[in-house]
């Protein structure tokens, strides 16, 4: 068990956010740290007279000085500690559908307990394979990144806090889930602003495979856990992928799947029916896969294309060539790092927006997202707003659509809330 060596005291009126259950402690509200405590370290957040509010792992590098652990100061933080809360993360992901052990009981007569949900461990012949299990602070482990690909895990840590405990965590995995193997993943860049430096490494068990195949919603996806984008897939935008993924919007539909990556948003249009699709991203080895991803459930089609190149500049040339498409999506990477950023990404937004409004045929379907944190909902719904002002259409919002449901946000943490996208009918 860890018990705090030290207290970090808040300036006076500092207190609210932790009041308010935000994780996060900024340097600019302490007024002092009261006792010894190294990088990584427990400690006691107090209000400005000693009052304890909170407990949490302290790191004087980080302008987040302190990431907050429990609301409740007297809560050990011991081994069941850990273990409950990467339980409750987990077993979160039961309540949203995706898989869990209920398939490995129903066949092993065992009864299904409602106190344990876990994933079973190797993968069952789910619908899907590959999901977040440890959303960081939304799910009360700030720091701590945790994704199942099949049989295996993927752990990013993106804090020293994290970093100094992740043999442990480890530990904790294993116990909870006996995985395959555990694969560090720790090469985000805000490790930087952690003092921290990239990692790659196995922590536990069997290597993956540089390849490994998941499925999403019954389809197939290859992923390279070891140096795909994140952690490999981006998990974030399943529901979204589902949401689209549907014959009644696509089937006979011509498709542009632009910032395609692995192609999965090009995987369900194709099998929600859609007569082509033509996939754009600037990265070749990502494209290949994508068409690897297209065979692999069946679309080895003549006809869909897959162009490497600068989404602006393929936008524009099909405007140019005067080709049309009956739906188009748009997920960009992030633009906006920082505050400063904000303007010129929202410009970059309008652009790709007003550029792919213009290539719809009339009643087509715009698809767009923005996984800029600092460009709130509300921000980007302007954004586009603005391009189809520009662009001289009409469109409807069909669906607000948001990060899935194992990317959940916490309600004390908007930060949280950074996927934020668009289904429209565009006129
Ligand atoms: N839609 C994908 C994820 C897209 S991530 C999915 O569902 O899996 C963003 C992608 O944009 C990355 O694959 C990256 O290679 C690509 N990208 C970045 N800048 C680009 C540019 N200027 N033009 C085209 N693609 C770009």
């Amino acid at each position: 068990m860890e018990t705090p060596t030290a207290t970090l005291l808040l300036k006076n009126g500092r207190d609210k956010p932790v009041l308010n259950r935000h994780p996060w402690i900024f340097s600019g509200a302490i007024e002092r740290l009261k006792g010894d405590a190294r990088p990584g370290d427990l400690v006691t957040v107090a209000d400005h007279r000693g009052a304890p509010l909170a407990t949490a792992y302290y790191n004087p590098k980080s302008q987040i000085q302190a990431r907050i652990l429990s609301w409740d100061p007297s809560e050990p933080v011991d081994h069941d500690f850990w273990l409950r809360r990467l339980r409750r993360a987990i077993e979160g992901r039961a309540m949203i559908g995706l898989a869990t052990s209920d398939e490995r009981r129903a066949t092993s007569g065992e009864p299904a307990s409602p106190a344990s949900s876990l994933p079973s461990f190797p993968a069952p012949q789910a619908e899907t394979t590959a999901y977040r299990l440890v959303n960081a602070e939304s799910d009360l482990l700030p720091g701590l990144v945790v994704d199942r690909y099949g049989d295996y895990l993927v752990m990013q840590c993106l804090t020293l806090g994290i970093d100094r405990r992740k043999g442990m965590l480890t530990n904790r995995l294993v116990e909870l889930l006996q995985p395959a193997g555990i694969l560090e993943r720790s090469d985000a860049d805000v490790r930087g602003k952690e003092g921290l430096r990239p990692v790659v490494e196995m922590r536990h068990g069997q290597a993956p495979p540089p390849e490994l195949a998941v499925y999403e919603n019954g389809r197939q996806f290859l992923v390279d856990v070891w140096k795909g984008h994140k952690t490999g897939f981006y998990l974030d935008q399943r529901d979204n992928r589902a949401a689209l993924g549907d014959p009644a919007l696509l089937a006979g539909r011509e498709v542009l799947n632009v910032f395609a990556y692995t192609g999965a948003f090009g995987v369900y249009a194709a099998a929600a029916g859609a007569g082509r699709v033509v996939q754009v991203d600037s990265s070749t080895p990502a494209l290949e896969v994508a068409e690897r991803n297209m065979a692999l459930n069946g679309f080895a089609r003549p006809n869909d294309e897959y162009i490497a190149g600068d989404a602006f500049e393929v936008l524009r040339y099909y405007r140019e060539e005067g080709q049309q498409f009956d739906a188009v999506v748009l997920d960009p990477p992030k633009f906006a790092y920082s505050q400063g950023q904000v303007e010129r990404a929202c410009r970059g937004y309008k652009d790709l927006n007003w550029l792919a409004l213009r290539l719809l045929r009339p009643g087509g379907l715009l698809a767009t997202f923005s996984c800029s944190g600092l460009v709130g909902a509300d921000l980007f719904q302007k954004v586009v707003f603005g391009a189809a002002v520009d662009a001289g259409r009409d469109v409807q919002i069909l669906r607000h659509l948001g990060q899935s449901a194992d990317h959940p946000v916490l309600l004390s943490f908007p930060e949280s809330a950074y996927l934020k996208g668009l289904l429209c009918r565009v006129w």
